[in-house]
């Protein structure tokens, strides 16, 4: 099978973490959360007190900031910032209210956008983000936009943070208002805003169930790679033993 790099776009709480944990772990590739890299940066800009005006005090941020995907003591990929495991506190509702704030500085993209071209070097990737198929890897072989009503992805990530044993009593209403904010700052910013990029393919996942989702992309892939149901069916044995 010939290696590739699988980039997922699209807007808040459509899925895309979902469909690239899949993805990867099926073929065997590297997930690479972009999301939770943005989110990182600006837990240690909270933390630090990062005056997001101040461009050089941006800069001195960034250069203090090692982000890591790496295993948790549970066995589980977690992200690290600077040597921590801040998995579950960069999804609170402290980080997602600040995220696309911080995510629209231009040094702050250059920066992130460096280090997720490193990492999918070598293809094998399954990337998701907003400018991804767009700015990060416009190369791609499969560039795939998901969309989702908003009524789901409302309904989708109010469950996530309930499973997440959130600690915060958030009305349902908080939770899309943030999700509006992050969308209307993440497609209106002016440096790379989220778009769907012209060879991408778009995909509306509200109802379809995660199983189909996953088959109709595996069918993909397999268009573009050439590779056989039947040994990608055995990748996929050997990914789950
Ligand atoms: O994917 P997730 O919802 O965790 O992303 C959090 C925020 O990070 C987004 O709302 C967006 O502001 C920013 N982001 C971005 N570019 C990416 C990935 C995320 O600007 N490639």
């Amino acid at each position: 099978m010939s290696d590739i790099i699988i980039a997922i776009d699209g807007y808040s709480a459509c899925g895309k973490s979902t469909l690239a944990r899949d993805l990867a772990s099926h073929l065997g590739y590297t997930y690479i959360d972009t999301g939770a890299m943005y989110r990182a940066v600006t837990l240690y800009f909270l933390d630090h007190q990062v005056d997001l005006s101040d461009a050089q005090a941006v800069m001195k941020a960034l250069d203090s900031i090692r982000i890591r995907f790496q295993p948790a003591s549970d066995g589980a990929m977690a992200t690290f910032l600077n040597g921590q495991n801040v998995e579950d506190e960069i999804r609170s509702m402290r980080v997602s209210g600040s995220v696309s704030e911080v995510a629209a500085l231009s040094a702050v993209r250059r920066a992130m956008v460096r280090e997720q071209q490193e990492m999918g070097m070598q293809k094998r990737v399954v990337l998701d983000g907003r400018d991804i198929g767009t700015v990060v890897f416009p190369q791609a072989e499969l560039k795939i936009f998901l969309t989702a009503d908003f009524e789901e992805r409302l309904r989708r990530r109010f469950e996530e943070l309930r499973r997440g044993g959130s600690q915060q009593a958030l009305s349902s209403e908080e939770v899309a208002d943030n999700l509006r904010k992050r969308d209307h700052i993440d497609s209106t910013r002016a440096d790379s805003p989220l778009r769907q990029a012209q060879d991408a393919k778009r995909l509306d996942n509200t109802t379809l169930d995660r199983e189909s989702q996953l088959e109709l992309v595996l069918k993909w892939v397999r268009e573009l790679t050439g590779y056989p149901a039947e040994q990608q069916n055995q990748i996929q044995k050997n990914a789950n033993s």
